[in-house]
C-alpha cells in the first residue's frame, strides 16, 4: 500500500464494532462499569477499557493508532499540544545532571523549553549543523538524548539523520526528532534510524487549522539501559517498550498533557488530506520560492534552491522535496511589515501548516523571548519575513507577494 492510499485504508482504521468509517467523538471524562471488579481490571491492566480520558480514550486512541502507523511506530501517544508532546518526552528520559545535545535553528518554544529544563538541572548543548562528527564532539557519559528538528522551523536546517542517528547509536544515546514541518509525507525519521519521533499535530497533520495537538511515536527499537538512562529505572521489564510505558503511565499521564477528543477527531479527519496538501503545499513553496529568487535585492530562503546550505540534504533524505515554510530578507523590518501589510491573500498569523497561507514577521514575535545569537542561528533577521505557503492557486500567491515585494524596493 502506497502512503497516499495508506493515510485512508490503514489497517488500524475503522475498527469500530459499529461500523462507523471515522472514530467518533467520545466526548466523555469518564467511563462507567458494571461492577467494581471490572473497573479493578482495567486499573491493573487486566482486560482493555478505557477509566478516565486524561489516561485514555477511544477516539484519542484511533487518533493515535492512525498517526503511529503513518510513521512505522509501535505505538503512539497523543498530547495536548506539540510543547506538551516535546516536555513529556524529553523528561522521560532527563533527569537533573543529564545532558541533550540538540540541532540549532529550532522552534521558538523548543529553545524556551531547553532554558526551562536548565533550571531543573538539564544542560542543553547545540549543534550549529548536526551532524556524526559534532555528535561525537559534544557526546559525553551525561548525555542521554540527541533531539533535533527534521526541516528546523524557520531556519530550513536538515540534520544528517542517518550518519547522526549511528554516532548517538555508537555511544547508547537515542535519537528524537521533532518532523512536525516535514511531515510523514516527506519523511519517516524512524526509517533514517531515529528512535522517537515527535509532531505539534496542531501544523501539517491538522492541516486545517482548527486544533492545536501534539503526538510521541515510539520506534521501539532502541534498547534501554537504565544504568545509563536512570530515569527510566523501575521500567527495564518492559525492554524496548521502557519509554513508552514509563510516558504512558508515568510522566505523561503525571503532567496531565492530554489531547482533547474533540481534536483528536479533527485532526484525524485532518490527515485524511495530508498526502494532497503537502504535494500542493510543496509545489507551490517551491515556484514562490524560485519566483522571489528571480527578483534583484530579495534573499529567499528555501531548500530547493539550489544555493541553499541544505539543498543536497533534502536531495538525498526528504526526496528533493522542500516543505511549506520559507523566509525572505526585505531589507530592513520597516520594509518587512510594508510587504506583509500589503498583501491581498496571506493572512498575518502566528502558526504553520494551515491550508490558507500565513505570514508572519518573526524577529518581532515569535523570536522576542530569545536571544540575538538564538534568533540569527534560527535564520531569523531583523528584515525577515516568513511564509507558511497554503493550498491557494500557485499564480496567485506569486503575483500577490511579487507585486508586494516589488513595491517595497
Ligand atoms: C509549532 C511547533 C511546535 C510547538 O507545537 P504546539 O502545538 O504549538 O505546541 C514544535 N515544533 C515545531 C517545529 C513547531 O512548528
Amino acid at each position: 500500500m502506497r502512503f497516499e492510499t495508506q493515510l485512508l485504508h490503514g489497517k488500524t482504521f475503522g475498527k469500530s464494532a459499529s461500523g462507523e468509517i471515522l472514530p467518533p467523538v467520545s466526548q466523555s471524562s469518564a467511563f462507567r462499569y458494571e461492577n467494581m471488579e471490572e473497573l479493578e481490571k482495567v486499573f491493573l491492566h487486566k482486560r482493555m477499557g478505557y477509566a478516565y480520558t486524561r489516561i485514555g480514550n477511544p477516539t484519542i486512541a484511533a487518533f493515535e493508532a492512525k498517526v503511529n502507523e503513518l510513521e512505522g511506530g509501535a505505538g503512539a501517544i497523543a498530547a495536548s499540544s506539540g510543547m506538551s508532546a516535546i516536555a513529556a518526552a524529553l523528561l522521560a528520559v532527563c533527569e537533573s545532571g543529564d545532558e541533550i545535545i540538540a540541532g540549532s535553528g529550532l522552534y521558538g518554544g523548543t529553545i524556551g523549553l531547553f532554558h526551562d529544563l536548565e533550571k531543573l538541572g538539564i544542560h542543553t548543548v547545540f549543534a550549529e549543523d548536526l551532524n556524526a562528527d559534532e555528535v561525537k564532539r559534544l557526546i559525553n557519559d551525561r548525555t542521554k538524548v540527541v533531539f533535533t528538528e527534521m526541516i528546523s522551523n524557520p531556519a530550513l536546517k536538515v540534520p544528517d539523520l542517518k550518519a547522526v542517528s549511528e554516532a548517538a547509536h555508537e555511544r547508547n544515546v537515542p535519537v528524537f526528532v521533532d518532523s512536525t514541518t516535514a511531515t510523514p509525507y516527506i519523511v519517516k525519521p524512524l526509517a533514517l534510524g531515529a528512535d522517537v519521533v515527535i509532531h505539534s499535530t496542531s501544523k501539517y497533520l491538522n492541516g486545517g487549522g482548527n486544533a492545536i495537538g501534539g503526538v510521541i511515536i515510539d520506534g521501539a527499537k532502541y534498547r534501554w539501559d537504565t544504568a545509563k538512562h536512570t530515569a527510566l529505572k523501575g521500567f527495564e521489564k518492559y525492554g524496548k517498550l521502557a519509554f513508552s510505558v514509563r510516558l504512558r503511565t508515568d510522566v505523561w499521564e503525571n503532567l496531565g498533557g492530554c489531547m482533547a477528543p474533540a481534536n483528536a477527531f479533527l485532526s484525524y479527519i485532518g490527515m485524511d488530506t495530508l498526502a494532497l496538501r503537502m504535494e500542493r503545499i510543496c509545489e507551490n513553496t517551491d515556484r514562490l520560492a524560485k519566483a522571489l529568487d528571480e527578483i534583484d535585492g530579495i534573499d529567499v530562503n528555501y531548500l530547493t534552491l539550489p544555493s541553499h546550505p541544505y539543498h543536497e540534504r533534502a536531495e538525498t533524505l526528504l526526496r528533493g522535496l522542500g516543505g511549506g515554510i520559507m523566509s525572505f530578507r526585505a531589507g530592513s523590518k520597516e520594509k518587512a511589515f510594508q510587504i506583509i501589510n500589503s498583501l491581498k491573500y496571506a493572512l498575518i498569523a502566528s502558526n504553520v501548516g494551515d491550508v490558507r497561507t500565513l505570514v508572519i514577521h518573526p524577529a518581532s514575535t515569535l523570536y522576542l523571548q530569545a536571544g540575538k545569537e538564538e534568533t540569527e542561528s534560527a535564520g531569523v533577521y531583523e528584515d525577515t519575513v516568513r511564509i507558511s505557503v497554503g493550498i491557494e492557486a500557485a499564480e496567485d500567491l506569486i503575483e500577490d507577494f511579487t507585486e508586494a515585494v516589488k513595491k517595497s524596493l
